[in-house]
């Protein structure tokens, strides 16, 4: 099977990949022995994902090892927080705590409009440095009640508009339907393939 690496330690996202990329093994970020934060100082999702391939594949080419990449950028942009959280989604409460994020979150969209949408941005990353890319979103509104899982980001109150239920409240199978991650990922599969 063929070996790919993905340029994420979050399980959440390393199941999604690997339950949508049947035909590869994935490799983490753990299992090639890289253990450092990966500063995202981009201004775009793009960017940050580049960053992330960058950053593992000079990683890799220090261990003479060669692979293909897989890096994801993704976040929460609600318009009528000018696309806020964006980019910052993960430390928009000025930590990595996810439900902080979210109270942050609810307190700032009070009054406001609550439908926004997750992008995620995906870069396939090859060992010479060429690359290409394809994004994904996936629509919904933000509720106040948690609902479902909250083990990641802002899945709980996230009600999508394709399953009228929370991403928090979906199996794998659901998300890989509608996701913003599954989306950019179809896309690109058939560059893979
Ligand atoms: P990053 O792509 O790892 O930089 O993380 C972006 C942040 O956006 C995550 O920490 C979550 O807060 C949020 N996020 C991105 N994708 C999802 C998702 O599929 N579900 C819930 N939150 C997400």
């Amino acid at each position: 099977m063929k070996e790919i690496v993905l340029a994420s330690n979050n399980k959440h996202k390393i199941k999604q990949f690997q339950s949508m990329l049947t035909n590869y093994k994935i490799l983490t970020l753990d299992e090639i022995g890289f253990n450092e934060e990966i500063e995202e100082t981009g201004s775009t999702f793009l960017e940050n994902a580049l960053i992330k391939a960058r950053t593992i594949s000079e990683y890799l080419k220090s261990k003479g090892l060669e692979y293909d990449i897989i890096a994801d950028d993704s976040g929460l942009c609600m318009p009528s927080l000018n696309g806020a959280p964006g980019i910052y989604s993960a430390r928009y409460a000025g930590n990595h705590d996810f439900k902080a994020n979210r109270d942050k979150l609810i307190l700032d969209l009070k009054g406001k409009d609550h439908k926004g949408y997750f992008n995620s941005t995906i870069v396939l990353y090859h060992p010479d440095g060429t690359y290409i890319y394809k994004e994904g979103k996936t629509y919904g509104e933000i509720i106040e009640e948690e609902r479902g899982d909250n083990s990641f980001g802002y899945e709980c109150i996230f009600l999508s508009d394709n399953l009228n239920k929370t991403l928090g409240e979906m199996t794998l199978e659901e998300k890989n339907q509608i996701s913003h991650r599954a989306r950019a990922l179809e896309q690109l599969k058939e560059e893979l393939n």
